[in-house]
């Protein structure tokens, strides 16, 4: 049976929010008005029988009112275009945002409504976190192919390949999840969320690091070594060693051939493509012949 006719029970039912729908019955519960759109929201489900229809209603009433309701319909996709511009970033972490937005969040997380986020977090967006840890590409089983051309091409001449599954890193992951939750501040201040659903949902635990430095008179050996290879790298490599700079600051190295106190030669100085992580200025320079 198929009825979409509202039933008459406008006194059982308040607000006519229960009526019935093919072999049951469809429960809508008003949650306000979108700030962003304007559109007025609605929370909605279906049950089989009266009974579960009145209890779904209750639920519901109670979220709108708990939400009224993640005030707003918009997309996570919708906030994060909204949150990064505005998000006071060096330009570098900014365009590692971007990439991690449009590669790894908004395939899988981008039409979610927040209203849907705020409702179901943990799920929703751990689900996601599994998804990438299986399968960078999301694939659920489904990719059979990695096709290194779009549109109708000759596999065999384009060089696709049969898709194996590569697993996001777990460092990825929590770097996603530090995108998340830092776009979820914004939107909890606009008033488009009505607290933050990322404090609920748990971080991928990383692998512990260990890393295997060499011992002093092993690190002595590299030095000399890269010295007798080359008189820019033994230097450039005891930099790395005395100063435990990040990798950034390493590769940032360049050298300014302003003439030290004691004349002649260029200095490597530690240049400014990766701040350091305490914000403050280090002067470091080795001499190179
Ligand atoms: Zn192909
Ligand atoms: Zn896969």
């Amino acid at each position: 049976m198929t009825s979409t006719k509202d039933q008459k029970k406008p006194g059982k039912w308040g607000r006519r929010t229960v009526r019935k729908h093919h072999a049951g019955y469809e429960v809508r519960v008003s949650a306000g008005t979108d700030p962003v759109t304007g559109r007025r929201m609605v929370l909605q489900g279906t049950a089989s029988t009266v009974r579960e229809a009145e209890k779904l209603r209750t639920k519901l009433l109670a979220e709108a009112d708990t939400y009224r309701s993640a005030r707003t319909n918009a997309s996570l996709g919708h906030l994060l275009d909204r949150w990064l511009p505005q998000h006071d970033v060096d330009e570098n972490t900014r365009e590692s945002y971007e990439s991690l937005i449009r590669v790894h969040i908004r395939p899988g997380l981008g039409d979610v409504a927040l209203t849907a986020l705020v409702r179901k977090s943990t799920e929703t967006v751990e689900q996601s976190y599994g998804e990438l840890r299986r399968c960078r590409d999301r694939c659920n089983g489904r990719t059979l192919i990695d096709h290194r051309a779009d549109g109708e091409h000759d596999c065999a001449d384009a060089g696709c390949r049969t898709h194996v599954c590569r697993p996001l890193a777990a460092a990825t992951v929590g770097r996603i999840h530090v995108v998340l939750s830092a776009a979820c501040r914004p939107a909890l201040r606009w008033g488009w969320i009505p607290f933050k659903p990322m404090d609920a949902v748990r971080q991928p635990s990383k692998p512990k690091p260990s890393p295997r430095p060499p011992m002093p008179a092993e690190t002595a050996r590299l030095v000399e070594e890269a010295t007798r290879q080359s008189p820019e790298w033994g230097p450039y490599l005891w930099l790395a060693v005395v100063s435990g700079a990040r990798r950034g600051e390493m590769l940032a190295l360049r050298p300014r051939s302003r003439r030290g106190r004691h004349g002649g030669s260029p200095e490597l100085c530690l240049g400014r493509e990766k701040d350091p992580k305490n914000q403050t200025d280090r002067a470091l320079a080795t001499r190179v012949r």
